[in-house]
């Protein structure tokens, strides 16, 4: 991450007052020899307070996050407001309209592409703007995710483990303040090129979350996407008067100590769940069953949790391939 960006902003991030229009990331192309990516930006200020920075569609086919920030951007007034709020509806704009985890353009997964490359193609010219030019500006960051196509989740709210204790204790309290049934801290998972990743090297206290997924949403994932951004705001005092309706249930803190909590299947083939979402599961137990689809008689492999616990992620299509995610589990939070 060496050069500046060629990211434009139609935005004024300084000026008080509501301000929408769109980041212009430069892309030449065979129909548009001069055209540029409209990555959506919303900017609501109102003298002094949080910075906060709000973001949906770092996956585009995560949809709880895009709709709340919608409607909480039209909703949003100045006079509401304490500090600025920064709004990103669909981060990667490409992958957003295409309705996918990656963007059509790169194949780029832009939760893999932080710290970005300012010369590189638009999902790392992306990452490098969201870590050189807006998590600088912020005090904290929510970047909400969801299981997407191939995942489902018990709405989950997330945090990386960090060194900084003063930033781990903001995040452990943006944590409670979203209100997810399930939070965890995820650590030695060995990656570094996320946006929880790029706001820990920035130092600002960030949170994700894991809202639902199958590749839409539903009223349960959609009430929990909701009431936990405007708690997040109101509690951080960003929107003091914020509507946010009853107190609910406080959050499961759990965590998710290394790769030893993810069940990967170990061949080719379709897949039968032994267990269901939010089941509670010991190391040793059997997880799922894969069945040899161009030699039905072969004997089926059983693969097992190695580590016990609350299973809050399932895989969601049929089809397997040897690697890929079926289940993860949480356990208490301990250290
Ligand atoms: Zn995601």
């Amino acid at each position: 991450m060496t050069g500046k960006t060629r990211i434009t902003s139609e935005v004024d991030f300084e000026k008080d007052g509501k301000q929408q229009g769109f980041l212009r990331l430069p892309h030449s192309v065979h129909r548009s020899a001069y055209g540029w990516i409209p990555i959506p930006i919303v900017v609501i200020k109102n003298g002094s307070g949080p910075n906060v920075l709000l973001t949906a569609a770092n996956h585009g086919d995560e949809y709880e996050g895009q709709i709340t920030l919608i409607k909480l951007c039209q909703e949003l007034e100045p006079s509401m407001v304490r500090g600025r709020i920064l709004m990103l509806t669909a981060m990667n704009f490409p992958a957003a309209i295409a309705g996918r985890r990656t963007s059509p353009i790169d194949e780029g997964n832009l939760n893999r592409s932080f710290p970005g490359d300012p010369d590189g193609t638009p999902t790392p010219a992306i990452a490098h703007y969201i870590e050189s030019e807006l998590l600088p500006l912020s005090d904290f960051a929510v970047d909400l995710h969801s299981g997407g196509s191939s995942l489902m989740y018990v709405p989950s709210s997330l945090m990386a483990r960090v060194d900084n204790a003063e930033i781990a204790a903001r995040q452990w309290e943006l944590l409670k303040a979203f209100a997810a049934p399930i939070a965890y801290v995820a650590g030695n998972l060995r990656e570094n090129r996320t946006m929880l990743a790029a706001a820990r090297r920035a130092n600002v206290a960030a949170i994700g979350t894991e809202l639902g997924g199958t590749g839409g949403t539903s009223p349960h994932s959609m009430a929990i996407a909701e009431r936990g951004v405007r708690r997040v705001l109101k509690i951080m005092g960003s929107v003091p008067d914020m509507e946010v309706g009853e107190e609910p249930p406080p959050t499961r803190m759990t965590e998710v100590n290394g790769p030893d909590y993810y069940v990967y299947s170990p061949d080719y083939g379709i897949w039968e769940p032994l267990v269901e979402l939010g089941d509670e599961v010991e190391a040793g137990q059997p997880a799922a069953t894969i069945y040899c689809l161009q030699t039905p008689w072969r004997q089926p492999v059983t693969t097992q949790f190695n580590v016990g616990g609350t299973v809050i992620c399932k895989r969601v299509p049929g089809a397997v391939e040897r690697g890929d995610c079926l289940f993860h589990v949480v356990t208490d939070y301990q250290h």
